[in-house]
């Protein structure tokens, strides 16, 4: 406990009355009720925070309402949020979330979450969440002035705030070539040079809308990239996979044909390995990169030896089209150089640059692509930084093959915005 908690008056009193949350604390899992129940034996204001909630259950609504909180020089990281109940529950009056950048591959030393910890106590609830689907840490339960000595505190201690609305996200990235031997690419190199390269982004807001680039080092997908990225960047291959047939031959004697057969054979999606003997057949002009064979036979093979990084665009959830996948729009790019890294970083400002010169407010890049077609997106974007580097005939034989929106165009004539596509809609 904090002098912060001490003689604190009234809150201390207040009974849980929580008959639905504590049906949350059944199961085989931990359970963020019982943190939550614990915690408020030391902080009060934790017991307000699950009365309230356990309300929001009940009654099936929001009792938050959002507002503007700005630290001098960002214009993001803080997510504001007024209690609706703050007649019932005084220390939720102000109750703000500040959004940190977490290190790439969430790799923290015991000493800085115990630092992260000491000054989100200090200054605010001391409740933690790592981490959001945003990737951010999140740091719970602070006062308007409370946020404002945190924040310094933190960037004193070496944090950064992370990125909220119309900006750039928080990066997030596997662990990749620290730990994992699939990894195509050092994921948290990138992601650190992206974050660098691009940081006034980020704390600034300047887009049309929110923008997230996720990364993972191979088809396994572990950063959760695919589905939760603008902009997912997935580490990949050229060429044949690598095959060690001595262990393909040891893992059938220790575990049978028919085991093989079943597991990794019938269960490749394109269907493109065979057995003859105890010798494995790929025909890889027909591999698709799904990993599912590596990860069962992670002796026997791996990826292939020439391995750079597939990009692609316009996933996520948006306002006004619902859901949508992304498109493939880089096929194949290294990423080890220097000059490698730069040409990433221009592609992704050309992305920028044409998304943010044709889109509307608050559509997302997705729901741009899908508007103008993807043929008259690439078209805007140009060939990239290098057109041997980033194959961009091949990004035309991808949108073929996909078959979806318009085929690309000469022009890069933007279809005009109708009235229901500019509508007012805020998330
Ligand atoms: Fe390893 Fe691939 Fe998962 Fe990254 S996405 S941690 S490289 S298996």
């Amino acid at each position: 406990m904090t002098n912060q908690d001490q003689g604190k008056e009234g809150p201390k009193a207040m009974e849980l009355n929580t008959p639905l949350l504590d049906e949350l604390e059944e199961g085989p899992w931990p359970s963020f009720v019982s943190d939550l129940k614990a915690w408020s034996k030391k902080r009060p204001q934790v017991a307000q925070l699950l009365n309230q909630l356990e309300e929001s259950y009940e009654n099936r609504w929001n009792y938050w309402t959002g507002t503007v909180l700005n630290i001098s020089g960002y214009g993001g990281g803080v997510i504001a949020r007024l209690s609706d109940l703050a007649d019932k529950y005084p220390d939720l009056t102000e109750f703000h979330t500040i959004r940190l950048l977490p290190p790439p591959g969430f790799v923290y030393s015991t000493e800085r979450l115990r630092n992260l910890a000491t000054i989100c106590s200090k200054h605010g609830a001391g409740i933690l969440q790592l981490h959001g689907l945003t990737g951010d840490i999140l740091a719970l339960g602070f006062s308007n002035d409370g946020t404002k000595a945190a924040c310094e505190d933190l960037m004193d201690n070496g944090w950064d705030l992370g990125g909220s609305g119309a900006a750039l996200r928080s990066l997030q990235c596997c662990v990749g070539q620290a730990h994992c031997e699939m990894a195509c690419f050092d994921t948290m190199k990138t992601t650190r040079f992206i974050t660098n390269h691009f940081i006034s982004l980020l704390h600034r807001p300047e887009f049309m809308y929110k923008f997230k680039i996720k990364v993972s080092g191979c088809g396994n997908d572990c950063a959760n990239a695919m589905i939760g990225s603008d902009m997912p960047i997935m580490g990949t291959w050229k060429g044949p996979m690598q095959i060690d047939q001595a262990k393909v031959a040891e893992y059938i004697d220790e575990k049978g044909v028919e085991f093989v057969i079943d597991n990794v054979i019938t269960r490749c999606p394109t269907r493109c390995m065979s057995l003859k003997g105890k010798e494995l057949v790929v025909d890889n002009d027909d591999c698709v990169r799904c990993m599912h064979c590596m990860n069962v036979m992670h002796k026997a093979l791996k990826p292939g030896k020439e391995k750079g990084v597939t990009i692609c665009l316009g996933a996520k959830r948006t306002l006004k089209i619902g859901d949508t996948m992304s498109s493939v729009i880089v096929p194949f790019m290294p990423l080890e150089t220097e000059e490698d890294f730069e040409n990433l970083a221009e592609l992704i400002e050309r992305i920028w640059d044409f998304w943010n010169d044709n889109g509307m407010d608050h559509e997302r890049i997705g729901e741009f692509i899908a508007r103008v077609g993807l043929g008259t997106f690439l078209e805007g974007v140009g060939p990239g930084a290098s057109s041997s580097n980033l194959m961009y005939g091949e990004v035309r034989v991808v949108f073929t093959i996909l078959g979806s929106g318009s085929r690309p165009t000469p022009s890069r004539n933007v279809p005009k915005p109708t009235r229901a596509m500019n509508s007012p809609m805020r998330s």
